[in-house]
């Protein structure tokens, strides 16, 4: 017994995983066809996504934003979950990446609920602030440029509801952010995010140690 997160060997892993996590198959073949991709770490955890989508459920969410598409999985798994007057506005930048995204989706029958804008997400997430869509979305996911987080981090802030949620992903950074050794950019960025979140009275949030870290912070209502 521990009063401390585990540190997941193999095995822990595996365990975890094959008694926790139940996949859809759209999503398992998403998950093959992208470990075969050169950037193939940059899709998440299928039990961070199975989590998520529990949240997205929890929180009875009708309206989502994720920045950071890559090639489809979490906005895959978070469309599965919206009931079917649901809507997933998802920002990326790269009509490759995402091409194999809506590929996946149409398979999975939730193209239809998903609204992807292929531009810088900084744009995007300006261009719903000046719509009048601040205060409304249920969810947001940010997974993307690590240097941008701070300012997605406030942009996301301004278009969530109170009570809404938002979550970072890699915010432990393969533990380098521990690691005073380690004084990259990126890295230095995520440090001070997540000083900033923890002392960030406008936000209720919790750093959980699932997959490479994932903070969930809340809008206060
Ligand atoms: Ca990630």
């Amino acid at each position: 017994m521990s009063n401390q997160t585990l540190n997941l060997d193999d095995r822990l892993y595996r365990y975890l995983v094959d008694h926790s996590v139940h996949e859809p198959e759209v999503l398992t073949a998403l998950r093959h066809e992208t470990a075969q991709h050169p950037m193939a770490q940059m899709q998440i955890a299928p039990e961070q996504g199975q989590f998520m989508a529990l949240l997205v459920q929890l929180l009875g969410v009708k309206k989502a934003l994720e920045v950071g598409v890559f090639t489809g999985y979490s906005a895959l798994r978070v469309a599965l979950a919206l009931p079917p007057e649901g809507k997933l506005v998802a920002c990326d930048v790269s009509e490759e990446y995402t091409a194999i995204a809506r590929r996946y989706w149409e398979q999975a029958g939730v193209a239809h609920k998903i609204d992807l804008r292929i531009a810088p997400a900084t744009e995007t997430l300006d261009q719903l602030i000046q719509a009048g869509e601040t205060n409304s979305f249920d969810f947001a996911f940010i997974d993307a440029d690590k240097s941008s987080y701070p300012t997605y981090y406030e942009q996301v802030l301004q278009l969530v509801r109170p009570g809404g949620l938002i979550a970072l992903d890699n915010v432990l950074w393969s533990g380098q952010v521990a690691d005073p050794t380690v004084q990259d950019r990126r890295t230095n960025t995520l440090r001070a995010l997540n000083d900033t979140i923890h002392n960030d009275d406008r936000v209720v949030a919790s750093l959980v140690p699932i997959a490479d870290g994932l903070t969930l912070a809340m809008k206060k209502p």
